[in-house]
């Protein structure tokens, strides 16, 4: 399983490779991790009893800047995992233009499992083993699933304590006391939606209003959809791990949140004040969710959710990959022969990491942005990648994906042969 999620992202490398020839040294660089890093973390328990958990952070290119990439709580992170995200945000940060390599961590763990004290413990643990990995021109974690603001706190913290200076720039989408950037928490579901509004009309959506259904409303998925619906789109259902709500003539998704945080169910409601009441909504699964007939189909939890058994039964106009890697190689050429786009994970959820950007920016300049102009800047970078990226489309008649591959191996291979190739040294010039 673990195995096949790094084939997923070296078959997608092989693909663009056949549309766009590099310089073999730049695929020979692209093919394995600059550096990977595993640790055992000891942790006490609240019963006094000690637990070790398994840490990974993995470098995987930094070719083109310090390597940037989440840290990842759950029980399905596996090294193989952590490198093949790490490869993913490798291209996310150069389809967007940013100075970055890619790098990714993740703890083996079901923080449901474990108390706020003892998360926090773990988040201590794991950023004191890492210390040494990472820098802030080096390597700069940020959240990932189910890591959040408040764990980024506490890890600046332990850095800050380990080298006994205030380091901000050591770790993004940090509390803003600590030095967060304004627009970092709904960056990721914000820049998605950019995406789909540049594309839309590209991709036969045209411009009316479009039907959406979500599949995990976490962080990503609830920002995706309620600003969707604030420009009057209809999200029709979204989902958690524990299944799915539909309504057809749409949810609202600041009510569905509201009420999720307090009741930690997912029910269609609609909120006044504290005040919530339920209003009426079906139940699905997942998988019925994703086969939904809507316009477009925005899968924003794990990997491997669209695959060949089931692309065949999608009947979404579009695909916004607002999770990392959720469709496979074989669903991906199902999709491409149905005709269904998929805007690709390396743009449509690139706008957390371009935010994590502007927080190192500002961390480093000591000078802190307006969220209006974080917006603004966000929607610049979003745009021009999402334009460059059709652009090749026109091109070379390819999916979507692997336009976004080229433009980003564009940028790395330029900065390989800036750096001097065989081809330097062997010309006798
Ligand atoms: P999150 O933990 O806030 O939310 C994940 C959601 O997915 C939760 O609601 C969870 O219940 C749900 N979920 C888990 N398993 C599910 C399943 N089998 N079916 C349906 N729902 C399921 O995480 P997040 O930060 O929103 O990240 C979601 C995805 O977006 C991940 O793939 C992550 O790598 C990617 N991503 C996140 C960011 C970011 O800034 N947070 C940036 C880029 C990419």
């Amino acid at each position: 399983m673990s195995d096949s999620i790094f084939e997923t992202a070296m078959a997608q490398l092989g693909k663009a490779l056949q549309y766009y020839s590099i310089d073999t040294e730049s695929e020979l660089r692209l093919q394995t991790p600059r550096a990977t890093y595993t640790a055992s973390i000891p942790v006490r328990m609240d019963d006094g009893s000690l637990k070790v958990f398994q840490g990974y952070r993995v470098r995987y290119n930094d070719l083109l800047g310090p390597t940037k990439g989440g840290i990842r709580f759950h029980p399905g992170v596996t090294l193989d995992e952590v490198k093949s995200l790490a490869f993913w945000m490798t291209f996310k940060c150069a389809v967007v233009g940013i100075p970055y390599g890619g790098g990714k961590g993740g703890v083996t763990v079901n923080p449901k499992e474990l108390s706020l004290l003892e998360i926090e413990r773990l988040s201590r643990g794991y950023m004191s083993a890492i210390a040494d990995f990472i820098g802030p021109n080096v390597d700069i974690p940020a959240p990932d699933v189910y890591t959040n603001s408040m764990i980024m706190g506490w890890m600046v913290d332990e850095y800050s304590n380990i080298t006994r200076e205030f380091t901000p720039s050591i770790i993004t989408g940090k509390p803003i006391a600590l030095g967060g950037s304004r627009g970092r928490e709904d960056a990721t579901g914000r820049g998605g939606f950019y995406a789909l509004e540049a594309m839309k009309e590209k991709l036969g959506l045209g411009s009316k209003p479009l039907t959406i259904a979500v599949q995990g409303f976490g962080n990503v998925g609830y920002h995706f959809a309620n600003l969707a619906a604030q420009h009057g789109h209809k999200i029709v259902a979204v989902s958690d791990s524990k299944g799915a709500i539909y309504k057809k003539d749409g949810l609202d998704p600041e009510s569905v949140h509201k009420l999720k945080q307090q009741s930690r169910e997912l029910k269609a409601a609609y909120c006044k004040d504290s005040v919530c009441e339920i209003v009426e909504h079906d139940t699905m699964t997942n998988e019925e969710l994703l086969e939904l007939d809507v316009d477009v189909l925005a899968p924003a939890a794990l990997e491997n959710v669209i695959t060949k058994d089931n692309a065949k039964n999608i009947k979404a106009k579009a695909i916004v990959e607002l999770a990392n890697g959720p469709t496979s190689p074989e669903a991906d050429e199902i999709l491409f022969e149905k005709g269904i786009d998929v805007v690709p994970d390396i743009l449509a959820n690139a706008g957390g990491v371009t935010v994590s950007y502007f927080e190192w920016v500002q961390n480093r300049a000591g000078y802190y942005w307006e969220e209006a102009d974080v917006h603004d800047k966000l929607k610049i970078i979003i745009d021009k990648a999402a334009k460059e990226v059709m652009d090749l489309k026109d091109e070379h008649n390819t999916n979507l994906r692997t336009c976004a591959y080229i433009a980003a191996l564009r940028r790395i291979n330029e900065a390989v042969k800036a750096k001097g190739t065989r081809q330097n040294f062997s010309s006798g010039s």
